[in-house]
């Protein structure tokens, strides 16, 4: 398998190659086709195992496959189709530079926002409209409750470092961003760890979920 063999855009393809990811790791080698074909996703993966490119492939490829974003009424704030939830500032700039990677010429908007931050620069940003977020759960909640960024449309959303939140004590956090959300979405959780509490979770944001483990 390789990432030329999914029936994807071709400028999402150029830009994986550019990145000169030859071929899939493990990770990516099961989840991707999972995502792309709908289904919700538990994964357990290490950092390192490519678990960032194994979520951002697909939903980049079905944003584009899904036609243009719902245009941007920068009045209401930014109104974004995918959102990432991480648990740290460092790792959500590490997945907001490589989803730019793979948003190259392909007119989705990125914007990363965490805590810790002048939160006027990261609302500038905003501003000018957000089709994938990255976010850290405190940071987002603040933007959230300004309406600088309205949720009700995400299609796309992924946990990543699941168990890490829920160790930082992010869960209160993830159960008031979810209550903003649209259930009809699809999700994947990305965890290193497996424990009850991710188990719980995973069947709290998900239903009929395909569990993958590398
Ligand atoms: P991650 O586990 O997402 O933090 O990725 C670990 C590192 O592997 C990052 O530096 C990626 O750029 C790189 N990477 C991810 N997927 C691939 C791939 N298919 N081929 C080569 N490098 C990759």
């Amino acid at each position: 398998t390789s990432f030329e063999d999914c029936e994807v855009h071709q400028t999402l393809l150029e830009n994986i190659k550019k990145l000169h990811y030859n071929k899939p790791t493990p990770i990516q080698k099961y989840s991707i086709p999972v995502s792309l074909q709908r289904r919700d996703l538990m994964a357990c993966a290490q950092t390192g195992s490519g678990k960032t490119a194994a979520y951002l492939f697909p939903i980049i490829a079905k944003m584009l496959n899904d036609g243009p974003p719902p245009s941007q009424n920068t009045v209401r704030g930014a109104v974004p189709v995918s959102l990432i939830m991480a648990p740290t500032r460092e790792l959500s700039i590490q997945i907001y530079e490589e989803a730019l990677k793979f948003t190259y010429r392909t007119g989705i908007r990125v914007v990363v926002v965490y805590g810790g931050a002048d939160p006027k620069i990261q609302s500038k940003e905003l501003d000018r409209g957000a089709d994938i977020i990255v976010a850290t759960p405190g940071r987002l909640i603040d933007f959230t409750n300004r309406g600088r960024i309205t949720l009700n449309l995400v299609k796309y959303l992924i946990l990543d470092e699941a168990d890490r939140m829920l160790d930082m004590g992010f869960e209160p956090q993830i159960v008031i961003i979810l209550e903003k959300m649209n259930k009809v979405r699809e999700t994947g959780m990305f965890s290193a760890t497996f424990p009850q509490s991710i188990q719980l979770l995973a069947a709290d944001l998900m239903k009929d979920y395909i569990f993958l483990s590398v």
